[in-house]
């Protein structure tokens, strides 16, 4: 496998990053997680954006353009003779001291891995998954807003422990006042009387590449879907509950909290949502050949 760091295709073996730097000694750092089908870098124009903005909210700056990097993702991608996978794309503040200060790391560092996506079993998508609702809060847009995609994943990872914990696949986490904000790798949508709702991302919540694209299709569907806060009596009543994401698409929720959802199987909204998404995934991107 070839890696992609600080402007050099490397082998596996020599993508190292520094112990001083920041993004190790602190998770002082932005990433992005994307999908390649079958040869289409799915919506990485919006996922370059996302990471621009990420590092903006840190004030990194990314040492060079979006189309560089377009390049430098094409370039690793087909380094590793890869048509369907996942790219991880990580920029640190690069190497410092021990201290915390920013200002004392000149150079951050870039990288870019595309590998094999490990693909959700389909057992998930046909019976649903079990998820639960964390007991760790999640932080408010005064802290570190969630909305950027920082290299601080801890308060996720704690809410994935409960998961693991409690035998379930998913967390919700919900904010100071309960309200829903997303789950630890994926944002949520619950449908009722064929409404969709879905947190709004000033809850806290990430805005997900497929959350957006979930809405527009419902929309062209001719579905309502909105945007409004909700608590989990409104998880708990819904018809249908779903979670999307990168690595996840869509993916049926039949449980949460031990109370089952609607019928207790993936439901119809859900279904033909993750079709379309399907169906129009191949085409929503940068080609790879092109
Ligand atoms: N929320 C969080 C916390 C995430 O890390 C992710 C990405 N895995 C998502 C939601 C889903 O976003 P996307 O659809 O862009 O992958």
């Amino acid at each position: 496998m070839k890696i992609w760091i600080d402007g050099q295709l490397v082998d596996k073996s020599e993508a190292k990053i520094s112990v001083f730097d920041h993004g190790v000694l602190y998770g002082d750092g932005v990433f992005e997680g994307i999908r390649i089908y079958d040869g289409c870098i799915y919506r990485l124009e919006q996922h370059l954006d996302r990471l621009w903005s990420s590092a903006k909210y840190i004030k990194l700056t990314i040492p060079m353009t979006q189309e560089e990097m377009t390049r430098a993702i094409i370039e690793t991608v087909r380094a590793n003779g890869l048509r369907d996978g996942y790219i991880r794309l990580g920029v640190t503040r690069g190497i410092g001291d021990l201290g915390l200060n920013p200002n004392n790391c000149p150079s951050p560092t870039v990288f870019i891995i595309a590998d094999q996506i490990r693909l959700f079993p389909q057992e998930l998508y046909d019976n649903g998954i079990e998820v639960i609702s964390a007991a760790v809060q999640r932080q408010p847009v005064s802290a570190l807003n969630p909305r950027v995609k920082s290299c601080n994943y801890l308060n996720n990872i704690l809410a994935r422990i409960e998961a693991n914990n409690a035998g379930a696949h998913e967390a919700i986490i919900l904010d100071l006042r309960g309200f829903v904000v997303e789950c630890t790798a994926d944002n949520i949508f619950v449908v009722r009387r064929g409404v969709l709702t879905t947190p709004p991302v000033y809850l806290g919540a990430l805005r997900g590449i497929t959350r957006d694209a979930v809405i527009e299709i419902a929309r062209e569907q001719g579905r309502e879907v909105r945007e409004e806060p909700f608590t989990l009596y409104e998880v708990y009543d819904a018809d249908e509950v779903f979670v999307t994401g990168t690595a996840a698409e869509l993916v049926p929720v039949v449980k949460v909290d031990g109370r089952t959802i609607g019928e207790g199987k993936p439901g119809p909204i859900f279904r033909h949502l993750l079709e379309e998404f399907r169906r129009r995934a191949p085409r929503d991107g940068v080609m790879i050949d092109s």
